[in-house]
């Protein structure tokens, strides 16, 4: 956090202090409880400084409206804090409400409304801590997090921000990108991939005083791993990140399956990255997402390919190639008479697998016959799955996809770039 926004907040915290609500530790004879702020003072905004238990912020169910959510204590004793004061914990109150009214956050439990305050912040000084958080309006399932919750009222909803470690943040990626029962070893491949993402994007979203969201603009995330498999593969890989030529931190992209080859970043993003290369990928062909198709009349795909794209559908040459389109191996571009059409449009406009097809005509009709799903650039996740059931270790998973990279811990990378 920088310190114009501690500033602020401390500001803040002055400003509605003259209105929070006296009293509301009424009736317990315990001494009022201060915030320890130290704890809050060490969260993670570039990786250079990186060690062990550094803390990550997250937006969590950032494409929700948040009006009201229930929260309660997993495992640990959770306080709720507003204006740098204990206003309730879970040993007393088994289910707090918090809700958006009048532009704050109405803190209530079952016998009465606490107050009424800018932020609140549930943290637990436990090392095993677990809160259970169950959204109300909108209605949502119950999900679980550790570490530390921090809510806001900003634009008509609740903001909240889970204030957790970097590895607990980690293995809660892994599951939700990867799914549970895969083998170890490719755990440990996405462990890796994900610190690396989570560590070069910690500023992806500064401006609104968090690190990262939990959707699919940074990275999935649904809370705690329920797999131990998974917070093992984390700890086995501790630190490790993966780097290029230049010892940055790579852009660890990666997809489903590339249909038995990987495809070049230039042709998907149009800029050439010196790893993300494309790569002969045997692994993926006999795996679930391989192979698809797509019946499609021809009147349909000709009349596209005219009105998107202004492709001379009435040239026979052009037509025949349209009509008869192959890839043995992947390119780029749906290309006649100086007309290129990148297959990756294609993709999106007709919300195709992936944009290595061949077309196959069938009377009126024709047969796409696609290989792969995603993007084609990077790791292919279902390839890397095969790899570690054949006995591929994480290493090598990882310069297969990403072609030299180098896999090192960060306080190695930190000496060796002399920061
Ligand atoms: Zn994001």
């Amino acid at each position: 956090m920088h310190i114009n926004k501690i500033i602020v907040i401390i500001s803040l915290v002055f400003l509605f202090a003259s209105w929070r609500i006296d009293g509301f530790v009424a009736g317990s004879n315990e001494p009022v409880k201060k915030e320890n702020k130290t704890a809050t003072n060490k969260h993670l905004n570039s990786y250079k400084k990186f060690h062990a238990d550094e803390l990550v912020n997250i937006r969590i169910f950032s494409q929700v409206k948040i009006q009201s959510f229930t929260i309660s204590a997993e495992k640990g004793i959770y306080s709720v804090w507003a204006n740098g004061t204990e206003i309730a914990n879970t040993s007393t109150m088994a289910l707090v409400k918090l809700s958006l009214v009048n532009d704050s956050v109405e803190v209530k439990t079952f016998e009465n409304v606490i107050g009424k305050f800018k932020k609140v912040k549930i943290s637990s000084a436990e090392t095993e801590r677990i809160f259970r958080m169950k959204l109300l309006l909108p209605d949502r399932k119950p999900r679980f997090y550790e570490g530390n919750l921090i809510v806001t009222a900003e634009l008509g909803e609740l903001k909240c921000i889970n204030d957790i470690s970097l590895d607990n943040y980690i293995a809660g990626v892994v599951q939700a990108e990867s799914g549970r029962r895969s083998p170890q070893e490719f755990y440990k491949v996405q462990a890796i991939l994900a610190r690396t993402f989570a560590l070069a994007n910690l500023q992806k979203h500064s401006a609104e005083t968090f690190n990262l969201c939990d959707h699919t603009h940074c990275q999935v995330y649904f809370g705690k791993t329920t797999e131990l498999e998974i917070m093992k593969a984390v700890n086995d890989t501790k630190g490790k990140v993966v780097v290029d030529d230049n010892l940055s931190l790579i852009n660890a992209t990666f997809h489903s399956n590339s249909g038995g080859q990987t495809a070049n970043s230039e042709d998907v993003w149009g800029s050439k990255v010196s790893y993300l290369r494309s790569v002969n990928d045997t692994f993926s062909i006999k795996m679930p997402n391989a192979k698809w198709e797509r019946k499609m009349s021809k009147e349909d795909w000709l009349s596209y390919l005219k009105l998107k794209h202004n492709f001379p559908v009435q040239d026979s040459n052009a037509r025949w190639l349209a009509l008869t389109f192959k890839q043995e191996t992947r390119k780029a571009y749906l290309e006649s008479n100086n007309i290129k059409i990148p297959l990756k449009n294609i993709r999106s406009d007709l919300q195709l697998k992936s944009t290595f097809f061949s077309i196959y005509p069938m009377g009126d009709s024709l047969l796409f016959k696609g290989r792969g799903f995603g993007h084609g650039v990077g790791m292919c996740q279902e390839g890397a799955m095969k790899m570690a059931k054949l006995g591929y270790k994480y290493p090598e998973v990882i310069n297969f996809y990403y072609q030299k990279t180098q896999l090192i811990d960060l306080h190695k990378l930190n000496f060796f770039k002399d920061e």
